[in-house]
C-alpha cells in the first residue's frame, strides 16, 4: 500500500518499521532501543503478569543484555543471570537484594578492595554489620557464621587478587549452605577453569571487563543464580540505576565467543611464564596457582584440572627494582586491569590496593616489589624475550 504523503518534518521524526525480511541475522544486532512499542493496555497487564514475554523499558531489560545474561547463565550452569553496567554493579546489585539493617555480610579477607570498600565503608552507613573469615580455612566461615546469627549474604572470590589464592569452593558453598545463608562468589578471575555453580555455589558474579569480554574496550558485569534469586537481584539493579547497556552486551557477547580458546591458551601461556620467572634469579618470589610452590596448589589442582588461568604474580627486590623493571618493559605495558588479548603488568601496591593500611598490604603480600601480570594471546617466548630483557635492568 503507498504511504500516505506526510511532510518532511513528519517522515523525519517517525521510526521506520522493522525491514520486511524472511531471513534472520546470523550474528545477534546490536538494539539501542530505550523503550519498546507496545500495541496496547491489556498487553502491559500481560507483559507485568508474566503472561507475554516482552521488553519494556531497557533499565528492566532489552535484547543484548537478555542475550548474554543467557550465555553466561548456560555457561555457568544456572537458571538466569542478569547484566549489570560493571562488575561492581553486579556485586553491589547482589549485596543490596541480600543485605538489609540489622544484618551482616560476611567477607572473605582478601576481596577486591571496592568490594570491601562497598560494604565496610558505604553499607555500614546504612546499619549493614560485616565480618571477615579465611577463605582458605573453611572452619573459619563455620566459626564467624557461629559467632553472628543474623548473617545475611557471605561473597568470597574464586582466586584473589594479587596473590592468587585458592577458594576452595564446594567446602566453603557447604559451610554457608549448612547454615543457610546465600554465598556470592566473585568468579572474575577464573571463568571456565571450574564452575562454581556444580560446587554448590548459589550466586556466581563476574566482571566482564576483564576476562570474559577480553579485549579492554568494555566496562561491564552479571550475576548468575537461580531464577528467583537473581529477580530480586534484577529489580533492585533496575531501582539503583545499575543495569547495563546494549552496546556494551553485544560487545561482551563479541567478546566471548572466543573465551574458551583464550582461556586454553593463555593458562598454557602462563604456567611456562610462571616457570622461567620462578627460575630467574632476580625474581624473589611467584605466586601462580598451577606452580607446586603455591601454597593452593593441590586445591588448585583439584578444582580446576590442568589449566590454571591467566593471572601471575611474581615479586623483585623492592619499589625501584620494580618500577625499573615496569619501565625497562619494551612491548608489554602497564596497565593497572587485566582480562585483555595483550599482557599487561600491574603494580598492586601503587593502583588495585592503593591507600590500604600496611596491616591489610601485609597480610594481602602486598610488597612495594610485587608486579601482577596478565597473560594474554603472544607467543611464549617473545614475551619471555621482553620479561628477560627489563628483568636484567633492575
Ligand atoms: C575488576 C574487578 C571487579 C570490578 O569490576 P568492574 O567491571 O571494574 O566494576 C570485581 N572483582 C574483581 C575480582 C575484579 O577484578
Amino acid at each position: 500500500m503507498p504511504h500516505e504523503p506526510v511532510s518532511d518534518a513528519t517522515l523525519c521524526s517517525r521510526s521506520p518499521a522493522p525491514p520486511r525480511s524472511s531471513t534472520e541475522p546470523l550474528s545477534p544486532p546490536i538494539q539501542l532501543a530505550s523503550v519498546f512499542r507496545i500495541a496496547g493496555i491489556d498487553e502491559v497487564d500481560d507483559l507485568f503478569g508474566g503472561r507475554a514475554e516482552g521488553f519494556f523499558y531497557a533499565r528492566d531489560g532489552h535484547p543484548n543484555a537478555s542475550q548474554l545474561a543467557d550465555k553466561l547463565a548456560r555457561l555457568e550452569g544456572a537458571e538466569a543471570g542478569v547484566v549489570c553496567a560493571s562488575g561492581m554493579g553486579a556485586i553491589a546489585a547482589t549485596v543490596l537484594a541480600n543485605a538489609e539493617r540489622g544484618g551482616r555480610v560476611l567477607l572473605s579477607d582478601e576481596l577486591y578492595g571496592k568490594t570491601t570498600t562497598l560494604v565496610v565503608r558505604e553499607l555500614s552507613r546504612f546499619g549493614v554489620a560485616h565480618g571477615f573469615f579465611d577463605p582458605s580455612r573453611p572452619d573459619s566461615l563455620r566459626e564467624a557464621l557461629a559467632a553472628a546469627p543474623d548473617v545475611r549474604l557471605v561473597v568470597a572470590e574464586t582466586l584473589s587478587n594479587p596473590l592468587l589464592r585458592v577458594c576452595d569452593l564446594a567446602a566453603v558453598a557447604a559451610v554457608a549452605a549448612e547454615a543457610g545463608v546465600p554465598l556470592l562468589v566473585d568468579h572474575t578471575f577464573a571463568p571456565l577453569l571450574c564452575k562454581p555453580i556444580a560446587l554448590g555455589v548459589p550466586l556466581v558474579a563476574h566482571s566482564l571487563t576483564k576476562l570474559i569480554s577480553g579485549h579492554a574496550d568494555v566496562t561491564l558485569g552479571a550475576v548468575v543464580g537461580a531464577r528467583e534469586a537473581i529477580g530480586r537481584v534484577r529489580a533492585v539493579a533496575s531501582t539503583f540505576g545499575q543495569t547495563g547497556g546494549a552496546f556494551d552486551s553485544w560487545l561482551a557477547l563479541r567478546g566471548a565467543v572466543t573465551l574458551p580458546l583464550r582461556v586454553e591458551r593463555t593458562s598454557r601461556t602462563a604456567l611456562e611464564l610462571a616457570r622461567r620467572l620462578e627460575a630467574h634469579p632476580k625474581v624473589a618470589r611467584v605466586s601462580y596457582p598451577g606452580l607446586p610452590s603455591h601454597p593452593d596448589h593441590v586445591v588448585a589442582r583439584r578444582q580446576f584440572g590442568d589449566r590454571f588461568g591467566a593471572m601471575i604474580a611474581f615479586e623483585v627486590d623492592g619499589r625501584e627494582r620494580a618500577d625499573r623493571l615496569i619501565r625497562g618493559l619494551r612491548d608489554v605495558p602497564f596497565a593497572p586491569s587485566l582480562g585483555d588479548a595483550e599482557t599487561t603488568v600491574s603494580h598492586p601496591l601503587t593502583t588495585s590496593h592503593r591507600g590500604q593500611d600496611p596491616e591489610a598490604l601485609a597480610k594481602a603480600g602486598v610488597t612495594p616489589g610485587l608486579i601482577r601480570v596478565s597473560v594474554g594471546l603472544e607467543d611464549v617466548d617473545d614475551l619471555w624475550n621482553d620479561f628477560d630483557q627489563a628483568l636484567g635492568l633492575t
